[in-house]
């Protein structure tokens, strides 16, 4: 049998799916990896999408992270679609996700770990408060010092910026603590099978999780590209597009 094959059979009777996914699900919904936009810059996009660069050029950041992170026209796709079915299914138990794009959950997907933070809000960094993504884009185009929080007061206006509830390089994010971890690690050692899609494993911490399952659990990968783990014992890939792939499986389970 081919993976294609072995894996319905996995799915089929898998009633705890983990999933861990990254930019490959999102780019059948038309979202490019912002490294592939990186020709028009002089500037790497790793650096203007820093901490660093954020507190030193807080427009020119926002102007970057707008145009090519901030994807509110994106609608889920078919890979998506069968997630989130899964999921209210009870076949599915979470998704822990790279994207930061709010698809998944736009899919109807509810149990989401947004491992890199979502672009969907921003927050001041001295009072915390939300302040959508949307409202920033018309506080860009009214105002000068639109990243500064107008709702609380510091010596320094530097302390008030309001920052993408992104994680930034050099940054830290929610999940990026010793209880967010054990939160994943626990998630994942439930599993009876776990899932990676559009993911080529190859940024830590995140390509660190598919370790912590058990060893009995079946490793799925459906990713256009090779990873760390596609020779590991008890490990299904497939190198092939996610929405036609979770189709087929869909339609045997
Ligand atoms: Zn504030």
């Amino acid at each position: 049998m081919n993976s294609i094959e072995l894996s319905k059979n996995i799915i089929k009777k898998a009633r705890n799916i983990v999933l861990l996914t990254g930019a490959g699900v999102s780019t059948e919904s038309g979202i490019k990896d912002f490294r592939s936009r990186s020709g028009i810059y002089t500037l790497a996009p790793e650096y203007i999408l820093s901490i660093d660069y954020f507190y030193k050029h807080p427009r020119e950041f926002y102007q970057f992270a707008v145009e090519n992170l901030y994807h509110p026209e994106a609608a889920p796709n078919k890979g998506h679609d069968i997630l989130a079915k899964w999921e209210k299914a009870g076949k599915v138990s979470s998704i822990v996700t790279q994207n930061i794009d709010g698809l998944h959950q736009k899919a109807g997907s509810q149990n989401v770990i947004e491992f890199h933070g979502t672009m969907k809000t921003a927050s001041c960094q001295n009072c915390g408060k939300v302040y959508e993504t949307e409202e920033m884009v018309l506080r860009m185009k009214k105002l000068d010092d639109f990243y500064v929080c107008n709702h609380c007061q510091t010596k320094q206006e530097k302390q008030r910026y309001i920052k993408p509830d992104v994680v930034l390089f050099g940054d830290t994010g929610e999940w990026f603590t010793v209880e967010g971890f054990n939160t994943i690690i626990d998630t994942i050692h439930q599993a009876d099978c776990l899932l990676v899609l559009g993911t080529s494993l190859k940024v830590t911490p995140f390509s660190t999780f598919p370790q912590y399952r058990n060893v009995d659990v079946p490793l799925i990968i459906i990713n256009q590209g090779d990873t760390p783990y596609d020779h590991a014992k008890n490990t299904y890939v497939i190198n092939e597009s996610i929405g036609k792939t979770l189709s087929i499986i869909d339609e045997s389970i």
